[in-house]
């Protein structure tokens, strides 16, 4: 079982798991944990949502599993102790893997409408019932699209992690939109989407429901955030018709990513605003300061740069050229689509 353990100068949760084995080897070849035929291999269901087919689309199911295994148990107390001057907690939380297709080469990209509106739905519910449990502070839903060395591709899956605590960088984030706020009392996120709107250079979607940007500070060569322009922070509130456009423009840039030269996968996080408690009033203006978003980024060939070394990103891309470049494969998509 994983423990967790802090040190205070860092105030960092780092996640002991002497058990780890390589998460990747289970989503690979014949013995796909998430492919058919080896079902009776997985972790245990969850939840299941299925579709008719209709008007010419087929139907599908989307499954959601305990992780294999499991990163944190869902049984058992926390057991929040010191150790000297240092902090330690068992490895509790919650590890789900939602398999949005059957088939293993399937890709958001491939997605209709139904299949991304039947997605979200369980990525939101999912959220919404792991935050009704009072041991957990935070929930990453993550989905990470790649190969091995060989080249093989990964089962595309979504990670949904429920968490005792806070990761770091989403704390320094919901941190830096608080002081935003209580400096200027508006919402950082409403204040970018409308600056670079009216800038235009490096937005690459803009439609009622959903602006895609590449960010100014991008951290990593095109890095995009998708952003709904209504002002919320909670994905689990949001609405059909809004996740389903930031769904769409989420599949689109999917396949403008893949046009690149580098392309070798990408990465899908939502920023979400963590579960809050009564007691809990350190986000205490959290719904006006905080905005939900999707992150998108791909993996390149050849792209690494010296960033975890040298403690800042680096990125050999300027957004205004990677938007450009998104902007001319996005036209090739939507005339495929
Ligand atoms: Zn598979
Ligand atoms: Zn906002």
């Amino acid at each position: 079982m994983a423990e967790l353990r802090r040190h205070p100068v860092f105030r960092e949760w780092v996640v002991v798991f002497p058990e780890r084995v390589d998460y990747l080897a289970g989503r690979l070849g014949p013995s796909c944990l998430y492919c058919p035929g080896n079902e009776g291999r997985r972790g245990t269901g969850i939840y299941t949502r299925e579709w008719a087919s209709a008007d010419g689309h087929p139907g599908g199911r989307i499954e959601v599993v305990a992780g294999s295994p499991p990163l944190f148990k869902i049984e058992g107390d926390l057991d929040k102790h010191a150790v000297g001057m240092c902090d330690c907690m068992q490895g509790i939380g919650a590890h789900e893997v939602v398999i949005e297709s059957p088939a293993h080469d399937d890709d958001l990209e491939s997605l209709d409408d139904r299949a991304l509106s039947a997605l979200f739905d369980v990525l939101r519910r999912r959220w919404a019932d792991l935050a009704g449990d009072e041991r957990f502070r935070h929930i990453t839903m993550s989905r990470l699209d790649t190969c091995d060395d060989s080249g093989n591709r990964v089962h595309p899956v979504w990670d949904i992690v429920a968490t005792p605590f806070i990761p770091r960088s989403i704390k320094d984030e919901l941190l830096g939109a608080k002081q935003y706020f209580l400096h200027k009392e508006r919402c950082a996120f409403c204040d970018y989407i409308r600056q670079e709107a009216a800038a235009e250079e490096r937005v690459v979607i803009d439609d009622p429901h959903t602006i895609a940007i590449v960010p100014y500070a991008a951290r990593f060569p095109f890095e995009i955030w998708l952003m709904p322009p209504q002002h919320s922070p909670d994905f689990a509130a949001a609405g059909e018709e809004e996740t389903l456009a930031v769904a769409r423009a989420l599949r689109s840039l999917v396949g403008a990513l893949k046009r690149l030269e580098q392309y070798k996968g990408y990465m899908v996080s939502v920023h979400t605003a963590p579960i809050r408690r009564e007691r809990d009033d350190a986000w205490q203006t959290i719904d006006q300061d905080y905005h939900w978003y999707i992150e998108l980024r791909p993996r390149l060939n050849g792209v690494d740069g010296m960033t975890e070394s040298a403690g800042f990103h680096l990125n050999p891309v300027p957004s205004e050229e990677a938007a450009r470049i998104l902007k001319s494969h996005l036209e090739s998509v939507r005339g495929r689509l």
